[in-house]
């Protein structure tokens, strides 16, 4: 329900307001489909796959473990909402390393910042993240999940957040006081730009960038976003791979 309640609030803001509407409406038909697919993909079709398929095949491999781990819930919490995003830190880097990269370029060909591109990527991508699998797991093995669900929520909305351009001026102080925790869309914006694409891979918090050397935080945004592709739609969605490569 958080999720979907913080998609509707900042799709009513990017058509409400003026110039990110224009840049959001800007984009091609093709697009819109591959955004359009990512969503269902990652809020509808990844969440049941969860739930079923996944939470059901640790149900039959450790049917003895179901619930076993008995934790305070605020542990529960942070489990996900550090423990999970810490993984996915190196998750993202690896995605950016030679060998992955085709797998995870299509997020990157994105012309503009907006909610719409949150989720644009190959399909089956999102079975090569990694809290896919860890949450699945971590969902099966908790007595009481609920704040570990809770936690899966924000991070969702969070990155939907991150990919608009909704917030404090990067050389503003409410921004420094975000950005001391959080990465915010400034960051996340020179993570889709040209030059700065090998920096910021964290999704909740700044401090794996900072501690990792991998932080980038200007008081400027990026002027221009995405790589160039050669790929066609289906490519895009199917096979990201040869012979109509992505450029790196
Ligand atoms: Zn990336
Ligand atoms: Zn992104």
């Amino acid at each position: 329900m958080m999720v979907f309640a913080t998609f509707l609030i900042l799709a009513a803001l990017t058509l409400l307001v003026g110039e990110s509407r224009r840049s959001a409406l800007s984009r091609k038909g093709e697009d819109w489909a591959l955004d359009a697919a990512g969503l269902i993909i990652q809020g509808i079709v990844i969440p049941i796959l969860q739930t079923t398929l996944i939470y059901g095949l640790f149900a039959m491999l450790l049917p003895q473990l179901k619930g076993t781990l008995d934790v305070h819930p605020a542990l529960a919490f942070v489990l996900n909402f550090i423990g999970v995003d810490y993984l996915y830190y190196w998750n993202h880097r690896l995605l950016h390393s030679t060998t992955f990269w085709d797998t995870h370029a299509v997020h990157h060909t994105a012309k503009q910042m907006d909610l719409f591109i949150t989720s644009r990527n190959t399909l089956w991508s999102s079975l090569l993240i990694v809290y896919v699998w860890v949450n699945g797991l971590l969902i099966f093995l908790l007595k009481d999940p609920r704040l570990f669900i809770l936690a899966i929520s924000l991070t969702a909305s969070l990155d939907l957040w991150r990919h608009t351009s909704f917030t404090f001026k990067p050389q503003s102080r409410w921004h420094g006081l975000f950005a001391l925790v959080l990465i915010t869309p400034n960051e996340h914006a020179w993570h889709h730009s040209r030059t700065k694409a090998n920096k910021n891979f964290g999704a909740n918090l700044s401090i794996w960038d900072r501690l990792h050397g991998t932080y980038f935080s200007p008081t400027q945004l990026p002027e221009t976003f995405g790589i160039a592709s050669d790929l066609n739609l289906t490519r895009k969605l199917f096979f990201p791979f040869t012979p109509g490569k992505v450029a790196n």
